[in-house]
This record gives C-alpha cells, structure tokens and sequence, in this order.
C-alpha cells in the first residue's frame, strides 16, 4: 500500500510573549492511500493544530510531513498552495462556504479559477450526487446547515482531491443530518478512492473509519487499525 500522509516525530510549539505552549509532540503515523482515517481526542489534544500541518498550512517546529510523495519543508507557500488546490479537499464545522455566491457557483467558482472549462456541468453534476440538483441557485442563507455542508462536500470534491481533510464535519448538525452528510463521505471516499481524514472528539464516528490515531494532551495514545476494513 502506498502512503498518501508521512508524519515524522512532528512537533509544534506556540509562543507568545515568553511563554511557550507545546501542543504537539514526537507525532509519528501514516496513512495509507484510500484509506478512511480518524483522529480523535478531547477538546484542546492538538487535533486541529495538526490537521493544518499536515495541510502545510502551517509549519511544525520539528519533525516532517510527507503529503502525496512531497516533503512539505522543501516547498515554498506558493508550491504548498498549487499541491492543495491540486490534491487536496477541505471540510469544516461550520460549512465556510461563501455567502454572496449560489450553491452552484460556490463548487464552480473555484474550479473556474482554475481554469476548468466544464466547471458549470462539472458542479451540476456533484450538486446531484449530494442531492441537491434543485437547490443550485439558491444561496448559503437559504439554505438548511446539512444543505449547506452537503454543497461544501461537493465543492471539497470539485477537483477530484487525493485525500480529504473533514475537520469535525458534523459539528454543527443534529445526528439525523450529520448521519446523511457522513454516508455520503464515505460513499464518496468508496466511489472515487479519496483518502479520508475525519478529525473528530466522537469516536462512534471515528470506528466507522479504517483507523483511529487516538491524541491526548499533544501525544499519541493509540494508533490502531478497526474493524472496518
Ligand atoms: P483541538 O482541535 O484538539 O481542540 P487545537 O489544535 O485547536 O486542539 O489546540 C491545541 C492547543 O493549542 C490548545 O491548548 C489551544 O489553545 C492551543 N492553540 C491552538 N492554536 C493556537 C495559536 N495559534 N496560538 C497559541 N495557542 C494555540
């Protein structure tokens, strides 16, 4: 199996003033092609800091990231930002998506900028998978929370990412709307091979995914395959 994620004794360390907080702390895991993988830990155990590392968005103060085959300490912020537009899909708790755009033009719009001639059909196409081929002209406002972050799973799956990043994507949804948004994550992590990352504190969820890094106070407490396989 190839490895689409390398985390090499990675640690990251916050100061402000003369105080310095250590949030992360000799992390080391990969995650393999395809995969469904879960981290998990309390509220404040580093999940989010390390979700922006291992998406170069922000730099570790040891240690290394390996994102589809690149080490992310040789490229500049340009050549990060061209491999995450390129190999890279986001979602967030609370949706992000623009408010002065339609559902359709915020899956389109980003691929236009890109450059993509079939942008309009393209996000036509994925409004339908996510089941709302009838709400394209309707803005975010107008638009229920599980709408909203069923759009942000079509925009975050526009331009065929490698792996997928879902920073506590059911966050903000009641469990009946979190439970479609998360089937179709997996059905879209089934159907088209990308990598899924779910950073999470529910870890019923997280024993839906392949593997569970389990983090606690900035280290690992477990890093273990599940079940589902
Ligand atoms: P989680 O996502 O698991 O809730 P975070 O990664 O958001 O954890 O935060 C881990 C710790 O790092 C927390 O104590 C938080 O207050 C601290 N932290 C996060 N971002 C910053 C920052 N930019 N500056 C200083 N401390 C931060």
């Amino acid at each position: 199996m190839s490895k689409i994620l390398k985390i090499t004794g990675l640690g990251k360390t916050y100061s402000s003033g003369q105080k310095e907080l250590t949030v992360l702390q000799d992390i080391s895991f990969e995650v393999e092609k395809g995969q469904s993988f879960s981290i998990v830990g309390p509220s404040g155990s580093g999940k989010t800091t390390l979700l922006g590392l291992c998406a170069g968005l922000d730099d570790p103060n040891t240690g290394s990231v390996e994102l589809c085959g690149q080490d992310l300490s040789l490229l500049d912020q340009d050549q990060k930002a061209q491999l995450r537009n390129k190999e890279v899909g986001f979602i967030f708790q609370n949706f992000q998506l623009l408010p002065t755009l339609t559902a359709l033009e915020n899956v389109s719009v980003p691929l236009e900028l890109q450059g993509d001639q079939s942008a309009t059909q393209k996000s036509i196409t994925l409004l339908e998978k996510v089941g709302l081929g009838e709400r394209a002209d309707h803005y975010p406002t107008q638009l229920s929370g599980g709408e909203q972050q069923r759009v942000a799973l079509a925009r975050a799956f526009a331009n065929a990412p490698s792996i997928l990043f879902a920073d506590e994507p059911t966050g903000n949804l009641d469990e009946e709307t979190g439970e479609k948004v998360i089937q179709l994550l997996f059905e879209l992590n089934k159907e088209a091979g990308t990598t899924l990352v779910i950073i999470s504190h529910d870890l019923e969820l997280a024993r839906r995914t392949q593997q569970i890094l389990r983090l606690k106070g900035g280290q690992i407490l477990t890093n273990e395959r599940t079940k589902v396989q």
